[in-house]
């Protein structure tokens, strides 16, 4: 599956907030959000009143690029919600958070997003002993990952699990650092998704407009 390739502080600056999407360095005073917390371009800082549909849009666009999901697979996410028996909003985004690549990242043993895909991308998960490549495998409860033998001496996973204090723990999974091992407790609770603030309403409301 495609992905998006191309420069990611302006996409948090798009949005008016930390997206963390280039780990540690999120954390620091590097970050451009924190540097430059205004819109990208000519007209950046310029006074913008948005519309109710580009509220909508906004928060569509802002839990994609959370999540690293390009339109059309975003979109398949909200349709498997919709289809499902619980609210929508809350089925999508516990879809979009048992992803492969999510659940390494939540786990702290990468520090991005993109950092887990890439781990997942080259063969270093097993999940219930079996190789798994695909970031977007979603994780089902009473799963086991594992990082390979050859992962766990990566200098980016230990730095990563060195680092992973200054985010929250993901309540819903059992981590084993020593093991480099992830045992899927629950589905994720609502309550745990709220950095950032994310407003599933909306994005249902931008769908089904
Ligand atoms: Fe860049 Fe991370 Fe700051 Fe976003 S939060 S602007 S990705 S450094």
């Amino acid at each position: 599956m495609a992905r998006y390739v191309g420069p990611v502080c302006k996409l948090c600056r798009r949005e008016g907030m930390k997206l963390y999407l280039k780990g540690e360095r999120c954390y620091t005073e590097k970050c451009a959000q924190t540097r430059r917390p205004y819109p990208p371009g000519q007209h950046g800082q310029g006074r913008v009143k948005l519309s109710e549909y580009a509220v909508r849009l906004r928060e569509k666009q802002k839990v994609r690029r959370i999540y690293g999901v390009l339109e059309r697979q975003f979109q398949g996410y909200y349709q498997e919600g919709s289809r499902s028996k619980g609210r929508t909003g809350e089925e999508m985004l516990s879809l979009l958070e048992r992803r492969l690549d999510n659940v390494l990242y939540r786990s702290g043993f990468a520090s991005s997003r993109a950092e887990a895909r890439q781990v997942v991308r080259h063969g270093h998960i097993r999940i219930n002993g079996k190789r798994v490549d695909i970031p977007s495998y979603v994780c089902k409860v009473g799963e086991k990952i594992e990082l390979t033998e050859g992962a766990k001496k990566f200098g980016k996973v230990i730095a990563s699990i060195a680092g992973a204090e200054k985010r929250n723990p993901a309540s819903w999974m059992e981590i084993d650092k020593g093991a480099f091992s992830i045992s899927i407790k629950g589905p994720p609770p609502r309550e745990d998704l709220n950095e950032p603030e994310i407003r599933e309403q909306l994005i249902v409301e931008y769908y089904s407009r």
